[in-house]
């Protein structure tokens, strides 16, 4: 599904990445934890191809395509879906339009139709229900004035919408009440598929007893400083980062 090599980026001049190897297979749960600025974001937006970010070495593929040489747009027709650690505002364009327009646009990309709008809206209703907001926010400015923690469940029901073949999760549950860390979970976990893979960065092993990763991995200065299963989130609650940054010297 997904297979990074090598990669290295630089924002503004200043290496971030330094030769990161992560292959997800299809199906696959990955979460990412590490301390703050290790390169986690950096990682995410870099294979979303968000401007400002250099790719200075490596590759990414995407179903055995390479995704380092398309834009931000042909990307995500391409299945990936990038949830933003801080979403951003739309003022003046509704949910519903946005989402009809970025759905068609996948659409339009495999070669099908636009999608008919009452099917649409009957899909658009269910999935906010889903994500427990109320219908009235499908007619609101995206993400305009949401909380938090409506931003969040907002951004779920986008990637419930588009069915991406690879979500990455930024921090999705930083922030979140338990209430919202269910949701964020049911919502992964419903869409959890052997054709979809996951990235989930997060700061907190609670996130993973909701979400179970088929593995974790350790970000640090650039690089996978250490993988392994579920069990390892649990170890670093315990012990935190500092005993892998003098293993990793
Ligand atoms: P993490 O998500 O692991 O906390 P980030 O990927 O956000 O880390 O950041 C990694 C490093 O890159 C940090 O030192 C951060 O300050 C720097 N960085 C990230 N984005 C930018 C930017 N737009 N301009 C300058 N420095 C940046
Ligand atoms: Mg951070
Ligand atoms: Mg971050």
């Amino acid at each position: 599904m997904i297979s990074i090599k090598n990669l290295h980026a630089k924002v503004e001049d200043k290496p971030i990445l330094k030769g990161l190897n992560l292959d997800i297979k299809p199906g696959e749960i990955h979460a990412i934890m590490g301390p703050n600025g290790a390169g986690k974001s950096t990682l995410g937006n870099v294979l979303a191809g968000r401007d400002g970010y250099e790719v200075t070495a490596g590759s990414a593929t995407l179903n055995s395509k390479d995704i380092l040489a398309l834009n931000a747009e042909e990307r995500a027709r391409e299945g990936l879906f990038l949830a933003f650690q801080y979403p951003v505002e739309i003022p003046g364009v509704s949910n519903l339009e946005f989402l009809k327009a970025s759905v068609d646009a996948i659409r339009a990309h495999q070669g099908k139709e636009p999608m008919d709008s009452v099917s649409f809206l009957k899909m658009a209703r269910e999935k906010i229900k889903a994500v427990n907001l109320d219908q009235s926010f499908l007619k609101r400015g995206v993400n305009e004035g949401f909380s938090g923690g409506e931003k969040k469940r907002n951004e779920l029901m986008q990637m419930m919408m588009l069915e991406p073949s690879l979500c990455i999760l930024d921090e999705t549950d930083s922030g979140l009440d338990i209430d919202a860390l269910q949701v964020v979970a049911n919502g992964v976990n419903a869409m959890r598929d052997p054709n979809r893979s996951f990235i989930i960065v997060t700061h907190y092993q609670r996130l993973l007893d909701y979400i179970i990763p088929d593995y974790v991995h350790v970000l640090a200065d650039g690089k996978i400083v250490k993988s392994g299963g579920k069990e390892l989130a649990l170890e670093l609650e315990e012990k935190g980062y500092g005993w892998l940054e003098s293993e990793a010297q």
